[in-house]
């Protein structure tokens, strides 16, 4: 994690590339381990209309603030928080069943609240708000690791279409 080559620039989590690295490592120990492997996707909500109102400075201000607030909130080391692309975040959590990934996901669906950044084109709140799809599964040899992912993406996937700020799990 020290090398440039593993560290998204704007956020200075950790990037797709370090994340895939990361998930293939422990997808194949925990195939072995039978161990629950949780993975948060979290994608910002309105963040078009973010951009669009405050600029595209604020928005990459804002991108980093909620990084940085993600990697706070996931005091174990063994959590990793990465950019998976544009305005997504991931966070995997190993050795995590689904309800341990739903009280981690409210807490960091809280702790953006409380960093309390203005979106006055939001219409789900006055402050940035974020969506986070949960995906829990025990790895075995015959699941493929983009299963986990696929799981992760249909359930943000449904948090946003009841309404965002909120999570879901597959
Ligand atoms: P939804 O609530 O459904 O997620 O809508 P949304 O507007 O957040 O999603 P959409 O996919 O329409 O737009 C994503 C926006 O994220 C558009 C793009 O400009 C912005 N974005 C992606 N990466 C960056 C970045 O690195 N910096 C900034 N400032 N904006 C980014
Ligand atoms: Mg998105
Ligand atoms: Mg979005």
């Amino acid at each position: 994690m020290h090398s440039l080559a593993f560290i998204d620039g704007l956020t200075q989590v950790a990037n797709r590339r370090q994340f895939d690295r990361v998930l293939g490592a422990i997808w194949r120990r925990y195939t072995r381990d039978n161990l629950p492997l949780s993975l948060l996707m979290i994608d910002l909500d309105f963040f078009k209309q973010y951009n669009d109102f405050y600029g595209h400075q604020k928005g990459d201000a804002c991108l980093q603030a909620i990084a940085n607030t993600l990697k706070q909130a996931l005091p174990r080391s063994q959590d990793l928080v990465a950019r998976y692309g544009g305005e997504e975040l991931v966070c995997l959590l190993p050795n995590t069943d689904l309800q341990e990934a739903q009280v981690i996901a409210q807490r960091l669906s809280d702790a953006v609240a409380q960093l309390g950044i203005a979106h006055e084109k939001s219409t789900v709140s006055s402050r940035v708000t974020v969506s986070i799809g949960i995906a829990t599964l025990i790895p075995t040899l015959t699941m493929y690791k983009q299963a986990l992912l696929q799981a992760a993406d249909k359930a943000l996937y449904a948090a946003k279409q009841s309404g965002r700020n909120r999570f879901c799990s597959a």
